[in-house]
């Protein structure tokens, strides 16, 4: 079933979220979901908190076009960033309208541990695009959007566009 990803500046976006206690039959199924909307977007990561659930559960897939999907689905993922700043450039998300893009410092590398569906320990160390979509959706997870990242002048711009695109939805 494809789900409402909700969007900035939704207060929801910016409360962090739970841990997943168990994996119930009913995350199983919030995450096959995420991922059928993922793809539906289309989207490379999707974390709960963009479908409204306060949890800590995501679902990404950073194969490139020409590569066989990969889907993942972590719970309570745990980062740690390691190398050097690397510059990711106009990054989106399906949470910020306006398919805004913008240029963000990320890490070159992160080590993740999390659990899988079936509670089972997850260990990887991602580099690259990878390893920036993860940071992505990770942030997702703290209540961080990627424009909470970016100069205070272009966050200022965006806000007042933003603000006349609700006002004319809103009138319209
Ligand atoms: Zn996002």
């Amino acid at each position: 079933m494809i789900l409402d990803i909700i969007a900035y500046p939704d207060p929801r976006l910016h409360q962090p979220c739970q841990p997943v206690p168990v994996v119930t039959d009913e995350i199983r199924q919030l995450a096959a979901d995420m991922l059928e909307t993922m793809y539906a977007a289309p989207g490379v990561g999707l974390a709960a908190p963009q479908v409204g659930k306060n949890i800590r559960l995501l679902v990404m897939d950073p194969a490139a076009k020409d590569e066989s999907p990969q889907p993942r689905v972590l719970v309570n993922p745990v980062l740690k960033l390691e190398g050097e700043e690397i510059l990711s450039e106009r990054e989106g998300c399906l949470s910020v309208p306006l398919q805004y893009r913008a240029d963000v410092w990320r890490r070159s590398r992160a080590i993740l541990d999390a659990q899988d569906l079936d509670g089972n320990p997850v260990h990887e160390e991602l580099e690259g695009f990878p390893a920036i979509v993860m940071q992505h959706e990770y942030d997702h997870l703290e209540g961080i959007l990627f424009i909470d990242r970016i100069s205070r002048l272009r966050r200022t711009l965006y806000e007042s566009k933003v603000k006349k695109w609700l006002k004319r939805r809103n009138a319209g």
